[in-house]
């Protein structure tokens, strides 16, 4: 499908205290989009939160919470701030123009409104948040197994740290390693090796795969995955399930030392986010718990009782 195309499909908030320009912009738009109003800005804010729509066409002047204040507020929201929004004005001079832009507006309609202008700015702006979604979609994801990648794992991992300090929530992570992985692909090939990949990111994402949490390849055959405000006995349920469901899978692996089948060791690390901590460390204790676990035979998890203490060292 063409961008334009997909264009089509993008959902509209339309946000104006006025009934009859709401009805208009409906009129003119609601064929080819998903249309959703709000008639003053507080509103549009619950409707934004609620629906995530792709373009938000915001009238500047409203009674109580105007335009402006919408548009702060939508930018101040990190589940928000990346929505295109149009402002809707039927000022013209310059300075408005130019506080519109300056207040995080991507472009502006003037009213009355001009028709075939509507549909063709709606539509440019929806393509390029397309792209931007797609772009932004693609440098965040593995693309062999379809899961987060190291990069999208940092900044979830900062996000929820600061999440978690704030609330007082812990943080768990969870490192995997494959088991004799090299040996894997010595016998059975590279591509086995890469569909073997694929399989087990599927398995994790069937046991941790729930929002917030975020399974990440974070290298070769190592994952990572990120349990936002899950304590240790929950991480560590993580861990037995992980082991149980790969174990399902029953990949052959006749060359393991570990068994005849892919296996995998984890490392399991829990904090409370403090300003004495850090997320850097609760990862490094993660990553001595699996080195342990390695260390102890392979194909079982280990904690990082005193994870954080014994990672500064
Ligand atoms: P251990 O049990 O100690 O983890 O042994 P291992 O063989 O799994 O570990 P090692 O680090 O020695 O080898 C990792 C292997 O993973 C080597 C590399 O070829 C393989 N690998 C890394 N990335 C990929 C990939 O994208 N596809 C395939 N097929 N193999 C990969
Ligand atoms: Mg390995
Ligand atoms: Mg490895």
């Amino acid at each position: 499908m063409s961008w334009t195309a997909q264009a089509r499909n993008g959902r509209l908030l339309i946000v104006d205290d006025a009934m009859e320009n709401i009805q208009i912009l409906n009129h003119v738009l609601g064929e080819e989009h998903e249309v959703l109003f709000a008639l003053n800005g507080e509103k549009a804010l619950e409707l934004a939160h609620q629906h995530r729509p792709d373009l938000i066409l915001l009238d500047a002047l409203m009674p109580g919470m105007d335009g402006y204040e919408v548009c702060a507020a939508l930018h101040a929201s990190s589940e928000l701030q990346d929505i295109p929004i149009i402002f809707v004005t039927a000022l013209t001079n310059p300075e408005d123009e130019t506080r519109a832009l300056e207040a995080g507006a991507v472009d502006f309609i003037t009213k009355p409104f001009n028709v075939a202008v509507v549909r063709a700015r709606v539509r440019t702006h929806l393509t390029l948040k397309r792209q931007s979604d797609t772009l932004r979609e693609l440098t965040l994801t593995d693309s062999l197994t379809g899961v987060a990648n190291r990069r999208c794992f940092n900044d979830a991992i900062d996000h929820e740290w600061r999440r978690c300090l704030r609330s007082g929530a812990p943080l768990s992570v969870v490192m995997i390693d494959i088991d004799h992985f090299k040996l894997y692909n010595d016998a059975y090939g590279h591509q086995a090796g890469d569909t073997c990949l694929k399989e087990v990111a599927r398995a994790m994402v069937h046991c941790a795969g729930r929002s917030p949490d975020l399974v990440a390849r974070y290298g070769g055959e190592e994952f990572i995955i990120l349990l936002p405000q899950v304590g240790a006995e929950g991480a560590e349920t993580v861990a037995q399930r992980l082991l149980a469901n790969i174990a399902e899978l029953a990949i052959p692996h006749r060359m393991s030392p570990a068994g005849n089948a892919v296996t995998v060791s984890l490392g399991v690390a829990t904090v409370q986010p403090s300003d004495s901590s850090s997320a850097e460390a609760l990862v490094r204790a993660a990553d001595q718990a699996l080195y342990q676990a390695k260390e102890s035979g392979r194909n079982r998890y280990r904690i990082a009782r005193d994870g954080l203490a014994l990672a500064q060292e």
